[in-house]
Formats: C-alpha cells, sequence, structure tokens
C-alpha cells in the first residue's frame, strides 16, 4: 500500500487492513477507515471487540464444519433430532447453509467444504472437509447426498469429484437442477430458485 506523508501511521494501517477485505477497494477502505475516525469514540471499540470476538466465540461444528458458537458444538442443525439424518446437503461455504435454511423447504443435515476445488488456486481436495465427507457417510445412516456446490467451473469440478469419492458406497447423490445463475454463487440466489432448485435436484 502507498504511504503518504499526510496519512498517520495508524490511520494507514487500518485503511490496508480494511483494503484486504472481499469487495473493499483503496477508495472504500480510506471511506470506511475516516468515517470511524469522525465518530466518538464508542463505535471503533464496539467494533474492534466484535472482531476480536469473532474468531474467540465461534468455533467450526465438529461434524458438519459450519460456524458455531464456540459453546455448541455440535451446531444447532446437528443437535436437532428433528431434522433427517438420512439426508446431507453439501455445500462451499457457511454462507449457503444460510441461504438454504432461508428457503425453508430443506430439513436435513448439511457438510460444509470451505470452498471449491481449484488447480488455479492450489485449492486441493486435502484443503476442503471432503475426507470428513466420506467418514460422515460411512459412518452416519446416510441415504441421499446433495451435492448443492455453486454453478461455476471449481463448483462442478468438486461436485464430480466428491461424487467419484462416494460411488461405491451405494448412497443417493443428487445435484442441485439448473435454473440456478451460472457461474453466481448460491448465497446470491433468490429463495424461490433455490427452493426449485433443491426440489428438482437429479440424480448425478
Ligand atoms: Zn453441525
Amino acid at each position: 500500500m502507498s504511504n503518504n506523508l499526510a496519512t498517520p501511521q495508524a490511520v494507514q494501517r487500518l485503511i490496508d487492513e480494511f483494503s484486504r477485505l472481499p469487495g473493499i477497494g483503496p477508495k472504500s477502505a480510506s471511506r470506511l477507515t475516516y468515517f470511524l475516525l469522525r465518530g466518538d469514540g464508542q463505535q471503533p471499540r464496539a467494533l474492534a471487540e466484535a472482531l476480536l470476538q469473532l474468531k474467540d466465540q465461534t468455533r467450526f461444528c465438529s461434524v458438519c464444519f459450519n460456524i458455531t458458537d464456540a459453546q455448541a458444538d455440535p451446531c444447532p442443525v446437528c443437535a436437532d433430532a428433528a431434522r433427517n439424518s438420512n439426508l446431507i446437503c453439501v455445500v462451499e461455504e457457511p454462507l449457503d447453509v444460510i441461504a438454504i435454511e432461508r428457503t425453508r423447504g430443506y430439513k436435513g443435515r448439511y457438510h460444509v467444504l470451505h470452498g471449491a476445488l481449484s488447480p488455479v488456486e492450489g485449492v486441493g481436495p486435502e484443503d476442503l472437509k471432503i475426507r470428513e465427507l466420506t467418514t460422515r457417510v460411512k459412518t452416519e445412516p446416510i441415504r441421499e447426498v446433495i451435492l448443492a456446490t455453486n454453478i461455476s467451473l471449481e463448483g462442478e469440478a468438486t461436485a464430480m469429484y466428491i461424487q467419484k469419492q462416494l460411488a461405491s458406497f451405494g448412497v443417493k447423490i443428487t445435484r442441485l437442477a439448473r435454473g440456478l445463475p451460472v457461474g453466481g454463487d448460491l448465497e446470491y440466489a433468490d429463495e424461490t430458485t433455490l427452493a426449485r432448485a433443491l426440489e428438482g435436484r437429479n440424480e448425478m
């Protein structure tokens, strides 16, 4: 980041940190930083506390790897006996779980991979929670695995890879129906489209 005599170091540091966030360019980063400088002392303090708590008070669920409260492992979905344990929906990111929950049409369980296969970015199978998924399929009473990775090159490659890994386990493997925005993240699909894609899922 360019440094500038008119910018105190502490200000530049926050601008640099904001700039590393997805979707935030240098201009937005400066705007956010100076916004926080202008306000009373409370807002920056509250923001700083929220940031510290983000990691301290959350963890990955040891079953599905979704984000959960540090005190709540397994997460509320995994712990809910009313959810269908024969059905597991595999997604790339925690935000995808939220998107699917919003449809209110899904009552099974989840598995969060934390990414998708991407040779370009150096993401291989061992970087994702795929081995953990295989173990779950072996040990839990799962009858159907819904591969709800994004409709993108990486998402499709990930779905194909997992399908091969699970082929010998005798579970039904399905993929979300077409109609979802190609290249778009699942989290941006509207509820109706996503609900329809889930309902109309096809066997792979
Ligand atoms: Zn869980």
